[in-house]
């Protein structure tokens, strides 16, 4: 969006969010309580908990929980991602990440989100660059400046938690790994329903997407699912979206997590 890298509040709630109960319940923890009651920490002398990684399939949820954790603490969001960064500011990465941290300094309390974290903080090994090692340290020192953290928190997202450098997960930084699994049957009802529930279709038809049809629909095939049967309504003239329509609209979409395995630990 036009507003990457600026400061927001964004209008995600939980209840735009389907499923995904577990993984809310300890956002609200780890983000929305800690920004909400800062003085309940200081009282047991405390610090808040520090960064959260999400990690999971691509398409699952981590990007609209990251945005509802920091709208239902009525913080301000900064989304960063990552391989973008890279290769907008090249040569001039690590001032681009001090800028990021220096715009949430100026609008607390702040969520900052980053998005394919392994692009932005992988390893640092012979194969990658001086410069990304680089890029790497600055994340490090920012993200242990946030020690008294006054109002910043960091949410990280990847496909690929392996390839992170180890050194950003230790306590302190990104310490707490929510993991976002593809949905299983019940939760892609969930999220149907979720998603219908804002527009002007039975939501009744949600329970379709616990048929083999949906097998391994990510939210991001299943909000597609729902785009697709609309036009399949539209094109056979019908005043309403049915069932039919979403039959058909599931055999157009192929699951876009094919291998699970690749994401698996
Ligand atoms: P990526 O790893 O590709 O960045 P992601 O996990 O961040 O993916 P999102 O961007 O949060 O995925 O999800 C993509 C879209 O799919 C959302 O904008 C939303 O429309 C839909 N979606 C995904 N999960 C859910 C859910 N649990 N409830 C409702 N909608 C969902």
């Amino acid at each position: 969006s036009k507003r990457e890298g600026f400061a927001t509040v964004p209008d995600v709630t939980w209840s735009d969010i389907g499923a995904l109960k577990a993984v809310r319940k300890q956002l609200q923890a780890a983000i929305v309580e800690p920004i909400q009651n800062p003085q309940r920490y200081r009282d047991f002398g405390i610090t808040a908990p520090a960064g959260v990684l999400l990690w999971g399939p691509p398409g699952c949820g981590k990007t609209l929980l990251a945005k509802a954790a920091a709208a239902e603490s009525k913080a301000n969001f900064i989304s960063v991602n990552g391989p973008e960064l890279l290769n907008k500011y090249v040569g001039e990465s690590e001032r681009a990440v001090r800028q990021v941290f220096s715009r949430a300094r100026s609008s607390i309390p702040c969520v900052i989100f980053f998005d394919e974290m392994d692009a932005l903080a992988p390893h640092r090994s012979n194969e990658v660059s001086e410069a990304t090692s680089r890029v790497v340290n600055t994340l490090l020192s920012e993200l242990d400046g946030l020690n008294d953290r006054n109002g910043i928190y960091v949410i990280a997202a990847t496909n690929f938690p392996d390839m992170i450098d180890s050194a950003m997960l230790r306590p302190g930084r990104l310490e707490i790994p929510l993991y976002v699994p593809l949905p299983s049957p019940e939760a892609r009802v969930s999220i149907l329903r979720t998603v219908l529930s804002k527009m002007p279709i039975d939501p009744n038809l949600a329970s379709f997407a616990r048929a083999d049809k949906c097998k391994n629909f990510s939210g991001a095939d299943l909000t597609r699912l729902v785009r697709n049967a609309a036009q399949q309504a539209l094109d056979r003239r019908s005043a309403a979206v049915e069932e039919e329509d979403f039959v058909m609209a599931a055999k157009e979409i192929p699951p876009s997590v094919g291998d699970m395995t690749r994401y698996e630990k």
